[in-house]
């Protein structure tokens, strides 16, 4: 497996690639692999000829409160699981790689990006907006491979790539859960025995809203009620937000119908977690 660290390497690396006759896949991470990734990874390979795992604590989708300084960094660890998937090259760049001195130039999906997550993070879908739009150039990429872990991003990266008209075009990998319910996340690391208890709440209130949905029960609100109770037995836990939204435009919907999304976000501690379904 190559380890590529230039914008220039990764660029030659996919150019190579592509005359040897493969699709690239681009499996754009933050480092600190779990399974989540590994599917997303397996995913890639699968469907391309070639595939680049991207490895980069991206500075610019960090608000200046949040966790970028101690965010998980595990690289060797991250390659052996790379490698063992199948990727063919991982790419891990300085930060003055992706963003040069004197860096200017941002990427603003307006709307969606203050929506959800965007809401309680000012910036952040900025940030995720301009280091994906970098990463996909950079590696030429047929396809980018996201999990619909980060919902309310696959939203703002859809719209990027249409207004863009990028070449790539997105697939979006299932959540991998571990036994219990509990999403995988990165950010699972920092929780401690009793908060990795309590953070089975958001699991369980997607779990409840995907059986009334079932059910046949669809109205916006009582499914919001419904998930609001299940976090009211766990009054440690902070909710950010709860919400059905239209899974495009991440605006309000007041029905669950295809391709509506429910998603809630909250803090354990100081951790904050997301978890979500999309209404078939
Ligand atoms: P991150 O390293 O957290 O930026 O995530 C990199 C990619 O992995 C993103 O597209 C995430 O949505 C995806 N991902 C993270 N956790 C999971 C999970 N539990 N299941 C599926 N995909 C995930």
């Amino acid at each position: 497996m190559h380890i590529l660290r230039t914008v220039a390497e990764l660029r030659q690396w996919a150019r190579t690639g592509r005359a040897q006759g493969g699709t690239i896949g681009l499996v754009p991470t933050m480092g600190a692999l779990h399974a989540g990734h590994a599917s997303l990874i397996r995913a890639a390979k699968a469907a391309c000829g070639q595939v680049a795992v991207s490895i980069f604590v991206n500075p610019t989708q960090f608000g200046p409160h949040e966790d970028y300084a101690v965010y998980p960094r595990t690289f060797d660890a991250d390659c052996a699981l790379a490698s063992a998937q199948g990727a063919d090259a991982v790419f891990a760049p300085a930060v003055e790689e992706l963003y040069p001195a004197g860096a200017a130039t941002f990427v603003d999906v307006e709307g969606l990006s203050s929506r959800l997550d965007g809401a309680s993070r000012p910036g952040h879908f900025r940030g995720v907006a301009t280091v994906v739009s970098k990463l996909l150039i950079a590696a030429e990429a047929d396809f980018g491979f996201f999990g619909q872990k980060d919902a309310a991003q696959v939203a703002v990266l859809r719209r990027m790539v249409t207004d863009l008209r990028l070449p790539a075009k997105l697939v979006v990998c299932p959540i991998v859960r571990e036994p219990d319910g509990l999403a995988l996340s990165s950010r699972n690391a920092y929780l401690s025995p009793a908060e990795r208890t309590q953070a089975l709440t958001l699991s369980r209130a997607i779990r409840q809203v995907e059986a009334l949905v079932a059910a046949g029960q669809r109205s916006a609100a009582s499914l919001i009620a419904a998930a609001r109770q299940t976090f009211a037995a766990e009054p440690t836990l902070r909710i950010d937000y709860i919400e059905l939204v239209d899974w495009a435009t991440l605006e309000p919907a007041e029905t669950a119908r295809p391709n509506t999304l429910f998603a809630v976000a909250a803090w354990v501690g100081q951790t904050r977690l997301i978890d979500n379904t999309v209404i078939a």
